[in-house]
C-alpha cells in the first residue's frame, strides 16, 4: 500500500502555526497628543490591517515611565526623557498581528526623525529625537512586557475583525 504523503496533510498546518502572532505596545507620546496627531497616528496602524486590542488616553507616573525605559537608565538624556514622557497625557495602544513588532517599527521610522524615511510616522511628522511623537516595542518579548506594564487586566479586548478574509488569504 503506498504511503500517504504526510507532508501534504500536515505541512500547511505546520506553516500556519509557524506564523507567530506577536503583540506590540505603541504609545503616542505627549507631543503627539498636544499636536493633534492622535487620529493620524492611529490611522496608520489601522489602515495597515493590524488588530487593535487595547487603547486609552493616560497620564503616566514618573515610576511607570522609568520602568518602561529602564534599559536607558544610564543614558545622559534619561532624566529629560522621563520629563518628556510625563509632561502630558499619552495614548497607549496594544496591537496584534503576524510580524507586527517589526512592521510597526518600520511604520514608525528611525529614532531620529531627520533620519526617518518620508512615509514613516517620524519621517512625516517630527524633526527631533527628543520629540519623536511615538513609541513602538523593539522585540516581541518587550511587546508583551510593555503591554503588561501599561494595561491592567480587563483593558484588552478579544475580538475578530470582519475584514480578516480581505487581509489574509
Ligand atoms: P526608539 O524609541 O526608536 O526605540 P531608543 O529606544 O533608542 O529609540 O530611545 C527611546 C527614546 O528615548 C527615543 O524614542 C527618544 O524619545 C529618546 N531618546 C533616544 N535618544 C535620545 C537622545 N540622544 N536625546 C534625547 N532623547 C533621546
Amino acid at each position: 500500500r503506498p504511503r500517504r504523503d504526510l507532508t501534504r496533510i500536515f505541512l500547511p498546518h505546520l506553516v500556519a502555526s509557524m506564523e507567530q502572532v506577536d503583540q506590540t505596545y505603541i504609545m503616542i507620546k505627549p507631543d503627539g497628543v498636544q499636536r493633534g496627531l492622535v487620529g493620524e497616528i492611529i490611522s496608520r496602524f489601522e489602515k495597515k490591517g493590524f488588530l487593535l486590542k487595547g487603547l486609552k488616553l493616560f497620564e503616566c507616573t514618573k515610576e511607570l515611565a522609568e520602568e518602561h525605559y529602564k534599559d536607558l537608565r544610564e543614558k545622559p538624556f534619561f532624566p529629560k526623557l522621563i520629563d518628556y514622557i510625563t509632561s502630558g497625557p499619552v495614548v497607549c495602544m496594544a496591537w496584534e498581528g503576524v510580524g507586527v513588532v517589526a512592521s510597526a517599527r518600520k511604520l514608525i521610522g528611525a529614532t531620529n526623525p531627520l533620519q526617518a524615511e518620508p512615509g514613516t510616522i517620524r519621517g512625516d511628522l517630527a524633526i527631533q529625537t527628543g520629540r519623536n511623537v511615538v513609541h513602538g516595542s523593539d522585540s516581541p518579548e518587550n511587546g508583551l512586557r510593555e503591554i503588561e506594564l501599561w494595561f491592567k487586566e480587563g483593558e484588552l479586548c478579544q475580538w475578530t475583525q470582519v475584514q480578516v478574509p480581505w487581509l489574509r488569504e
